[in-house]
């Protein structure tokens, strides 16, 4: 929808096509943390969608870390000037994907529901498009953003590549408690004591609580799982209402993957989202960077149709696709750095968090490594694109 968005800012028509039903629920909260380079991307294309998306939000100012119970480091952010963009936004999946529908709809977007691609083919600067439903659909360009199965990236001859990690990981969505709501801070315990030493992540999102609960390697993840697993362990590390009111479930054992490329050899295709790249969400850099993925895939296409010659319009496909690439290469090193810190395999990382937490009080350094690495590494610069994520 962004990448439809993207195209109608530019003045080409778009035509969204969904396997789903247009009145379909998807389950589970999914991505909640929006960056502020997301807000203002969507602001760019459609002026007024960032800000609108953020009031849906909410941002929480005050964050803090423990280490077996104890804290070791805590920080608030002011609060943010009226008007201006935050840090960040945390809410439903599903809203965003609410807001950015209706924003579709305003733009003279085209959606074609209830039809499954199985499959692309490209011929005479046409992709065709076959369906489920025995009809077919063409186009000079299509941008594949179905989503890390993608049959469009694997009939188009791409492949995801990439490892799939061990650990697993319990995720509950829960209600907030509307009569006595818990301070909005996002909080991590490492070696929570209440639940044999795991790692317990929370995170406010607006209505809501994310918990996040790292299973031990030696554990049956489907113990802690569905809504009885998660009533097993959610009141020791909660107040015990939160337990009444799970919204959401899920076990996950990540996947750090990106596609060979980000184009097909005709560049007719290019790849968006999770059907070019699939991270662990620490860090929030799925959805944060299939913004920029859509949008750039859109002005390449936009720089393709104004081409004078074929040479011109695959130079600026292959532009996307390289700079894309390389972004998903770098979130996804960022996100296996997370993801090494928060498994800590190794006795080195264990004694080093050992001491990190030990020396906190003293060394505020320790503490704000403590508590900002089980995010991975904040990027730098923005790209060449001008793009964070
Ligand atoms: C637990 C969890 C937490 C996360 N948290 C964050 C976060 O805080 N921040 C963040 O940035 N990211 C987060 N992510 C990642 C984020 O959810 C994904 O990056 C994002 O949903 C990818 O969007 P997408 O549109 O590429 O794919 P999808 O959301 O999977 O959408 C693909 C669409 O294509 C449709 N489709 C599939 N196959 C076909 C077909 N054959 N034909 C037609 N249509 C098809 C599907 O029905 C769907 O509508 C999280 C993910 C998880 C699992």
């Amino acid at each position: 929808m962004t990448a439809a968005l993207a195209l109608r800012a530019l003045g080409r028509p778009a035509t969204v096509v969904e396997a789903g039903a247009q009145d379909r629920i998807r389950p589970g909260s999914r991505a909640i943390f929006i960056h502020s380079a997301s807000l203002m991307l969507l602001e760019k294309i459609r002026p007024g969608l960032g800000h609108e998306l953020n009031s849906y939000g909410l941002t929480w100012r005050t964050k803090r870390t423990f280490y077996r119970g104890k804290e070791i480091y805590h920080r608030t952010y002011p609060a943010n000037p009226e008007g201006v963009m935050p840090r960040a936004t945390s809410l439903p999946q599903i809203v965003t994907e609410r807001l950015l529908y209706r924003t579709c709809m305003e733009a003279g977007v085209e959606f074609i529901w209830n039809t499954p691609i199985v499959s692309a083919s490209v011929a005479n600067g046409l992709v065709t498009l076959a369906a489920a439903t025995g009809g077919s659909l063409r186009a000079q360009y299509v941008i594949a953003a179905d989503g890390s199965r993608s049959p469009v990236r694997e009939t188009a001859g791409l492949r995801l590549e990439g490892p799939q990690t061990s650990n697993a990981f319990v995720i509950v969505d829960t209600r907030e408690d509307t009569e006595q709501p818990l301070p909005v801070e996002r909080i991590f315990h490492y070696k929570h004591p209440a639940v044999d030493d795991r790692n317990v992540l929370f995170v406010p999102f607006s209505g809501h609580w994310r918990v996040d609960l790292q299973c031990h390697p030696t554990d049956d993840p489907e113990k802690f799982s569905g809504v009885d697993g998660a009533r097993t362990w959610l009141p020791k590390v909660m107040p015990e209402d939160y337990a009444n009111r799970i919204a959401w479930v899920s076990t996950y054992i990540f996947r750090q993957a990106v596609a060979n490329s980000f184009t097909d050899e005709s560049r007719r295709i290019l790849l968006c989202g999770e059907a070019a790249h699939v991270f662990a969400p620490f860090g929030a850099r799925g959805l944060n960077s299939g913004i920029p993925d859509a949008i750039l895939a859109a002005g390449a296409i936009d720089r393709a149709l104004k081409s004078q010659s074929p040479y011109e319009a695959s130079a600026a496909i292959d532009h996307f696709a390289a700079s894309r690439r390389a972004a998903a290469l770098r979130n996804r090193a960022a996100s296996n750095t997370a993801l090494r810190h928060l498994t800590s395999a190794t006795i080195l990382r264990r004694t080093a968090h050992r001491l990190a937490a030990m020396f906190a009080p003293m060394i505020p350094a320790a503490g704000r490594w403590m508590d900002s690495a089980p995010y991975g590494p904040v990027l730098g610069e923005p790209d060449v694109d001008g793009m964070q994520y």
